[in-house]
């Protein structure tokens, strides 16, 4: 018998799609399920955090509130889609305080008024180990969609955000530090100027680190892509071990993306407000994913978040 932590996350999933889709006619693995509604596609994501591995030990149930609805809506966000309303399943103990799935909905309602978007639905049920599953639905105009696949060499890559926010948690697994993991920033309003300028050949959220997203981009458009390690943002403090480690740190939920030079200028002339976008590599011939440092070029492995064991 095969434990499914010894196949890993990436394993079971690529297992489950040729199950679900052996043709891939529906295009299974991209951040979101994508259906074709005519002039618009419906996007459907759902993303499931439980105590064990998404949880921290005495973190603010409004933060894990919060955390689920964004994860979710990053995922519509890396589509370049406007989320229409989300869903909420739990699995909670029969002897957990009533506070606890207050305070949790509390923090999904501020996630989501914050970007107005209703609630329109959900279930509750017991279960041993705190659950939450979310689901968000929106649409993007088909002319719009963001794919991960269509990379092309001689494009731009780039990231909206810094990367590395959630060391401040990791550094010490804190408890009052939960929200620099929790609090993610859905990149919603960046998504749809990236999905308007038409100059965006392919998108992902970061939510396993940027080394697992490049790969991901690289892979779904038969390309190469690197990155130069001096023109990545960091989140202020980090020390330079710190930064290594932050190129494989999963939770950063940035937008990553590659953008054509002929028509760059709409996405880099476009007002993103406090929140900046930063051009970190270029898309390569060579497949592969690498890093340019200290004035040489070498592999980045793909050594980002994965359940179920595996790399992590
Ligand atoms: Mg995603």
């Amino acid at each position: 018998m095969t434990r499914l932590d010894e196949l890993g996350e990436k394993a079971i999933v690529s297992d489950l799609i040729e199950l679900f889709d052996p043709d891939g006619a529906h295009n299974l693995g991209d951040d979101c399920a994508v259906v074709d509604l005519g002039r618009d596609y419906l996007l459907v994501t759902t993303d499931i955090i439980n105590r064990k591995t998404h949880i921290p030990e005495g973190a603010g149930s409004r933060d894990v509130g919060w955390h689920i609805a964004a994860i979710n809506l990053s995922d519509i966000a890396a589509m370049g889609g406007q989320p229409l309303g989300m869903l909420f399943a739990f699995g909670l103990r029969g002897d957990a305080p009533v506070s606890d799935l207050t305070e949790i909905s509390e923090g999904i309602r501020e996630c989501c008024s914050n970007y107005a978007i209703p609630v329109l639905g959900g279930d509750t049920k017991e279960s041993d180990v705190l659950t939450i599953s979310g689901t968000a639905i929106g649409t993007v105009p088909k002319s719009e969609i963001l794919w991960r696949k269509g990379a092309k060499p001689g494009d731009i890559i780039a990231m909206t955000g810094v990367l590395g926010k959630p060391m401040e948690w990791f550094r010490a697994k804190d408890p009052h530090k939960a929200q620099f993991l929790l609090r993610v920033v859905p990149r919603i309003r960046e998504g749809r100027i990236l999905a308007q300028s038409q100059a965006v050949t392919s998108c992902i959220d970061m939510s396993d680190g940027l080394s697992t997203s490049l790969h991901h981009l690289a892979k779904a458009g038969g390309v190469g892509l690197e990155v130069d390690f001096n023109r990545l943002l960091f989140a202020q403090g980090l020390s330079l071990e710190e930064k290594e480690h932050a190129l494989h740190l999963g939770g950063d939920y940035e937008l990553l993306f590659t953008v054509s030079p002929d028509r760059a200028e709409h996405v880099f002339n476009a007002d993103f407000g406090t929140s900046p976008i930063t051009q970190v590599g270029e898309v390569t011939e060579d497949t592969g994913v690498f890093i340019l440092k200290d004035g040489a070029t070498s592999q980045l492995p793909d050594k980002g978040y994965e359940h179920f064991g595996g790399s992590a």
